[in-house]
């Protein structure tokens, strides 16, 4: 039977292009791809890439704080949110361009418009018209979920914030996952009054005990006001201006804006896929094996939609995966073993492999451990401290998880994934001589641990 196309991708987000393009360019299909939003989805449009902006504006302030501790006449310096926002947009305006000229290049034809499953096979287009597809791949992403209390709606939600026609002076922050921590830090760094509302006992819940530690004791640090075991009960408008949230503990406190980061959820709703046999999970997530196929045969999902692992290269990975495995005849699964990760706080929380709690519960561990000041905050008269932690694991040497809070530990965590996914051992790390001055030779002069485990 003929198909209209061989490829029919639904999302123009990190996990959908990549599928598309390489199914296209090196696989010589016939693909298609709607996007009802922006081409670029999430990560370029209203995620990782606008963030990692507002990080790099936020550090200016102590940037120029620091400047003078090294003989640097400043002149006081205050950010600009409305000379910013025009910049930020007009960047995230090139770089949709280049995610459809990629697609364009590979020969890709784009549909703007929404696209939802009609039967195994088939796509209709929300402007009218069906495409016929040999095989469809679900791409949609995921959205912020605000929680189910009154007054939700006057929060905002991270979309919103790259878009805010002034930033307000103050703001509650709900939450305590890597959006919460990053929006605290950054936002906090462009001179609005930070608190930050989460309900468990410890930010960053899942990640190293003592990292998140170190980081919240850092970001108390700034000045941000972090409030653990607590919830937020309802929101209301306050007729003087801004949003009054009812905290408990705590009682009603007004701010000039609440930023909801409670989580995200797949984007499956009205896609028609369970009409079309597609399984979905209690989420609301496309539930797909190891080659990301779904239980029909013909429809494929990949990236946050999936709820595996939401993160941009992660759904990349996938992307490319099923790409190969579809239509360039290279199986290729799409399971990750260990991904590194970073939470763009000030300064950044690198992370990768086990927490020493999870690796303890399997096993005997030596944990090498220090905290010091880096010699560019101490000369400036700063105390913050830098992280550097290896999880060893006591039998095998192997180094199981290392976990660093540093300025540019984002970048640093990266490398030490590459030797943790070549079986690196505690002795293989000590090998490497070390260079100095830097806050990476840390990870290969620790002597002793600073406890052994199990
Ligand atoms: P997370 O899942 O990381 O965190 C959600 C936070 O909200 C948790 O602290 C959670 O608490 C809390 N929460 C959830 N529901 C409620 C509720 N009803 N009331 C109060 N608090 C609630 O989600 P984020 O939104 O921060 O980020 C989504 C995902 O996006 C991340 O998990 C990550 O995969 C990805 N991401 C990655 C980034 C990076 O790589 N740098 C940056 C930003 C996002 P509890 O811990 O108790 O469950």
């Amino acid at each position: 039977m003929g198909f209209d196309v061989d490829l029919f991708v639904i999302g123009g987000g990190s996990g959908g292009v990549r599928a598309a393009r390489v199914a296209a360019a090196e696989g010589g299909a016939r693909v298609a791809l709607a996007e009802e939003s922006r081409m670029g989805g999430t990560c370029v449009i209203r995620g990782c890439v606008p963030k990692k902006l507002m990080v790099f504006a936020a550090a200016f302030g102590g940037a120029i704080a620091d400047a003078r501790e090294y003989g640097w006449q400043t002149a006081p310096a205050r950010f600009d949110w409305s000379a910013f926002r025009p910049r930020l947009a007009a960047e995230l305006d090139r770089l949709e361009g280049v995610y459809r000229g990629l697609l364009a290049r590979a020969g890709v034809a784009i549909h703007d418009q929404r696209a939802t499953v009609e039967d195994p096979h088939t796509v209709r287009l929300a402007g009218g018209g069906r495409v016929s597809a040999r095989h469809i791949l679900v791409a949609t992403g995921g959205h912020a979920v605000r929680p189910a209390i009154p007054g939700a709606g006057l929060g905002l939600v991270s979309d919103d914030l790259f878009g805010l026609a002034a930033l307000p002076a103050s703001i509650l922050i709900v939450g305590g996952g890597y959006i919460a921590v990053e929006f605290a830090t950054i936002l906090a760094g462009l001179g609005v009054r930070v608190t930050l509302a989460y309900r468990g006992a410890q930010i960053l819940r899942g990640f190293d005990d003592e990292a998140r530690d170190h980081v919240a004791r850092l970001v108390a640090a700034q000045g941000i006001a972090i409030r653990v075991t607590t919830e937020v009960a309802r929101l209301e408008p306050d007729p003087a201006g801004g949003v009054r949230a009812h905290l408990a503990p705590g009682g009603p406190e007004t701010f000039g804006a609440v930023l909801f980061a409670t989580g995200r959820a797949p984007r499956t709703a009205g896609l028609g896929l369970e009409a079309a046999g597609v399984a979905l999970g209690r989420r609301g997530e496309v539930l797909v094996d190891e080659w990301s196929q779904t239980a029909v045969p013909s429809i494929f999902a990949v990236g946050d939609v999936t709820d595996r692992m939401a993160l941009t290269p992660v759904a990349i990975r996938e992307g490319q995966a099923f790409a190969e495995t579809v239509f360039k005849a290279n199986p290729v699964k799409a399971t990750q073993a260990l991904v590194a990760t970073a939470v763009f706080t000030r300064p950044e929380f690198g992370t990768v492999g086990l927490t020493e709690a999870e690796a303890a519960a399997a096993g005997p561990v030596a944990i090498y451990a220090t905290t010091f000041r880096p010699m560019h905050r101490a000369f400036a008269g700063r105390a913050e401290q830098v992280l550097m932690k290896l999880v060893v694991c006591a039998r095998s040497r192997r180094v199981l998880g290392c976990h660093i809070v540093a300025d540019q530990a984002g970048e640093m965590i990266q490398l030490a994934a590459v030797a943790m996914g070549m079986g690196a051992t505690k002795e293989d790390f000590d090998r490497a001589v070390a260079v100095h001055p830097t806050m990476a030779e840390e990870l290969v002069t620790m002597r002793n641990p600073v406890r052994v485990r199990g």
